[in-house]
């Protein structure tokens, strides 16, 4: 029987004299032949790939291809298929934040160390030295940042940006404001877990309208949650700050906290470590120093475990915890503590500056 000869190359060879008209090629030379060629028996199947589903030539082709192999092998049974590559337009990956240079988590393992009141102090003495600053709060234990800031009963508005609606952070102090207290009741705050909170999360990451910023300061929830791993997801991290107390068991929850920064798969740049409450100080006698909690020596231990710098140590003042209380961020007050507040957001520009020169953009973290 004829079919027992029929085999690839003459299969190659007869489609080898079908020309595309006004090439001057033939269609294997044009690459037009997929290699999916299939012969059994005398079946022969295989496809050629047209540019555009509206070839002229596509019919005259097709048959052009039958009729050669044909000519080789008249018993064959032919059977060709078309391809067009896919080119419908892929939808538009829109990059996330694309105005803001440095994003910083403000981080803890333990809740209670002061994190929030950091961020917002922060916040306030960027913004005061002229910096573009914008302020998240992700904290859905215990969204803070609205009080400190006096918006506990801030109306949230939408405007239309290129065709999208999105958030209008509040700004206050010249530091624009969102929290994840606005879009959930913070007396359920605890109840917030897992995709609902993270949905909350990335809208008011990706649905708001941060604009142009220097720094945007994020204040996670303490210790490691689904929040980090969304946020991750979300965004490339420039660094976090890991605010710590000196007590042992803030210490030992800071040092989880910066190992999964530092894990393999997450691979976020620890900037530095804020040692708040380092000592406590009755407000009109700033040099007296009363080391509470523990020394100087426990956090300088945990920063050099881990090769990070300790960029501040905060005094425990009952004026800082005052003011965060009132809604105005004590780092505006011409005093000692806020000086330390003012100190530590200098450190973080360096920190930032020096992080942005030895490595590159932190990726985003991709999970299958
Ligand atoms: P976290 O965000 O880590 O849960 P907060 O920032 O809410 O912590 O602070 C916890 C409490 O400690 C608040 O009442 C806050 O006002 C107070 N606090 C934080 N830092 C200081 C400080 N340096 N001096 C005095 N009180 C502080």
């Amino acid at each position: 029987m004829e079919y027992t000869s029929i085999f690839p190359a003459l299969i190659t060879e007869a489609l080898s004299t079908v020309r595309y008209p006004g090439s001057g090629k033939n269609i294997v030379e044009l690459g037009m032949v997929a290699d999916d060629l299939r012969i059994d028996g005398n079946k022969v199947s295989f496809s050629i790939i047209f540019e555009k589903s509206t070839d002229p030539f596509k019919a005259s082709l097709l048959k052009s291809a039958e009729a050669a192999i044909k000519l080789k092998v008249p018993s064959a049974e032919v059977s060709i298929n078309t391809i067009v590559p896919d080119s419908t337009p892929k939808a538009e990956v829109r990059p996330v934040l694309p105005g803001v240079k440095n994003i910083v988590a403000i981080s803890s393992g333990k809740g209670g160390v002061g994190k929030s009141t950091v961020a917002a102090n922060l916040a306030v003495a960027l913004a005061a030295d002229g910096y573009r600053v914008g302020l998240l709060d992700a904290d859905i234990f215990g969204p803070s940042v609205p009080k400190m800031f006096g918006l506990e009963n801030a109306e949230l508005y939408m405007h239309e940006v290129d065709g999208r609606n999105l958030i209008i952070p509040a700004e206050k102090y010249g530091v624009k404001v969102l929290s994840i207290g606005f879009l959930i009741d913070p007396s359920s705050a605890a109840v917030w877990r897992g995709a609902m909170a993270s949905n909350a999360l990335k809208q008011l990451i990706e649905q708001a309208d941060w604009g142009e910023l220097d720094y945007f300061l994020i204040d996670m929830p303490p210790g490691t949650s689904d929040i980090h791993l969304t946020l991750v997801q979300t965004l490339g991290l420039t660094g976090t700050l890991v605010v710590t107390t000196p007590q042992q068991v803030a210490i030992a929850d800071a040092r989880k906290g910066i190992a999964m920064f530092r894990d393999s798969k997450i691979n976020v740049p620890v900037l530095g470590i804020v040692d708040n409450m380092a000592w406590f100080t009755p407000e009109p006698h700033p040099e007296e120093r009363y080391y509470l909690f523990g020394n100087d020596e426990d956090v300088d231990a945990l920063a050099k475990e881990f090769d990070v710098p300790v960029l501040a140590r905060i005094p425990l003042v009952s004026a800082v915890g005052a003011h965060s209380d009132s809604g105005s961020p004590i780092v505006l007050e011409p005093t000692a503590s806020a000086m330390a507040f003012r100190h530590c957001a200098h450190e973080l520009i360096e920190a930032v500056d020096r992080r942005n020169g030895n490595l590159p953009p932190t990726q985003k973290v991709s999970v299958h």
